[in-house]
């Protein structure tokens, strides 16, 4: 095959029908590793080259109004928010050490004051250290809400769509609708956000179809990341009997959206590690450029936070500095 550049890349895998899509999602042995070799190339030549950004959580609030089946924080009736104090210092503490990349993430919680805490938690460490990144990731929050969040000066949000099939949508998260969904992230974008979207690869009732036309509206917005996670059956959730997502088929979709996406920030998320050794590493070598490091939350909350598991791995810096030096990259505090 002649060799295509990103742009033609896109145009020929859009222009693939259904089938080999999802040939492709299933690809084992030396045909994944051409996918992945693929992804690679479209990374590396693309704007980031083989940097990859390190960021820090600190999952700022358990508390949700949601009830995803995969997802057990709302159940937690140990519900904890942070203070804004306790913010702010674990902020200036991890840019004190170099962080410059914070991730603020929270069940749906949508109080005014919570918001009105976060504003002035980023507004006054912007004053401080004015090159910080915040990227939050808070759920379904009104217009207005939004607004308030990007004028104190934050740039990113990540809202997945997490199914895009609007039947599968309403069964895993009874409460919300994908129609709503997809508003939230269009506003987001129309606000001037940084936005990140994606899915969930695994979900019970989830098919193949479903993950080829997910890929596909990934495209049909301006985003600036992506990501999928591997499904994992968290304990307390309602989904705690079924089947955990397939790394493969997770690493072949992330490829394909590396390849859709040739200048989106991918992460390789703890899931994939999550019963797969190694998988984070194999994230890297599929296509990612993003890692996150647990380090924002405090000890005491983090297991009151079980978005995936009560015995979720929560990757150190260690951990990650090691993977992207092992997959031949190298780290930076922020790419865009
Ligand atoms: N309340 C926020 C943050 C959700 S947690 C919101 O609604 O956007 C962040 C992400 O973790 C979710 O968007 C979802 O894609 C992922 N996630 C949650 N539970 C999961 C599970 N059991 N397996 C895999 N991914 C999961």
């Amino acid at each position: 095959m002649e060799v295509l550049n990103a742009g033609q890349l896109i145009k020929y895998i859009l222009s693939l029908n259904n089938k080999v899509l999802k040939e492709c999602l299933e690809y084992k042995g030396s045909q994944q590793e051409e996918l992945f070799e693929l992804a690679r190339n479209v990374r590396d030549s693309g704007p980031f080259g083989n940097y990859v950004e390190l960021r820090s959580v600190i999952e700022v609030s358990n508390i949700c109004r949601q009830a995803c089946k995969y997802c057990s924080i709302w159940k937690n009736k140990n519900n904890y928010v942070l203070t804004g104090q306790e913010i702010f210092e674990r902020v200036l503490y991890l840019a004190n050490i170099g962080r410059r990349t914070f991730l603020l993430q929270s069940g749906e919680y949508a109080e005014q004051k919570f918001i009105d805490t976060l504003c002035s938690c980023c507004s006054e460490a912007l004053k401080i250290y004015p090159d910080l990144k915040f990227i939050l990731c808070l759920g379904n929050l009104s217009k207005k809400q939004y607004k308030q969040l990007k004028d104190s000066g934050v740039n990113r949000y990540i809202l997945k769509f997490e199914t895009g099939n609007p039947e599968h949508h309403k069964y895993c998260r009874p409460k919300d609708t994908l129609e709503n969904r997809l508003e939230c992230i269009q506003t987001l974008i129309d606000l001037g956000f940084q936005v990140g979207t994606g899915n969930i690869v695994g979900l019970p009732g989830q098919t193949l179809d479903d993950l080829v036309n997910d890929l596909i509206l990934t495209t049909k917005f301006d985003i600036s990341m992506v990501s999928a996670t591997k499904f994992i059956p968290s304990e307390n959730s309602e989904f705690k009997n079924e089947k955990g997502g397939d790394i493969d088929l997770t690493l072949n979709f992330i490829a394909l959206l590396r390849i859709l996406h040739p200048n989106c920030l991918i992460p390789t998320t703890s899931s994939l590690e999550t019963k797969d050794k190694n998988g984070q590493l194999q994230g890297l070598l599929a296509g990612c450029n993003t890692v996150t490091i647990h380090d924002g939350t405090p000890k005491e909350n983090e297991s009151k936070y079980q978005i995936y598991s009560k015995k979720r791995f929560t990757p150190s810096e260690n951990h990650c500095l090691n993977i992207i030096t092992s997959a031949g990259m190298v780290a930076q505090n922020y790419l865009i």
